[in-house]
């Protein structure tokens, strides 16, 4: 049985186990490297929640959608 290869929701290419995030608004997961080594695309940002008082991560569609709603 072949597990499904999860792919990263901004650029839709496979995730490395490890250096990745979840989105906090869709859910999905991307590429965010957790150390300065790795090569590897950006896909995503850590945003400031008003109402959580909080860090949280967005994936690059999302921080998009988000800085053009306001
Ligand atoms: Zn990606
Ligand atoms: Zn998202």
């Amino acid at each position: 049985m072949v597990e499904a290869q999860e792919v990263c929701v901004a650029c839709n290419t496979e995730l490395d186990d490890y250096h990745q995030a979840s989105c906090q608004m869709c859910g999905g997961k991307f590429h965010h490297p957790w150390d300065g080594e790795v090569q590897m695309p950006l896909c995503g940002s850590m945003a400031s929640h008003e109402e959580a008082l909080a860090l949280v991560f967005l994936c690059s569609n999302c921080y998009q959608a988000l800085e053009e709603g306001e």
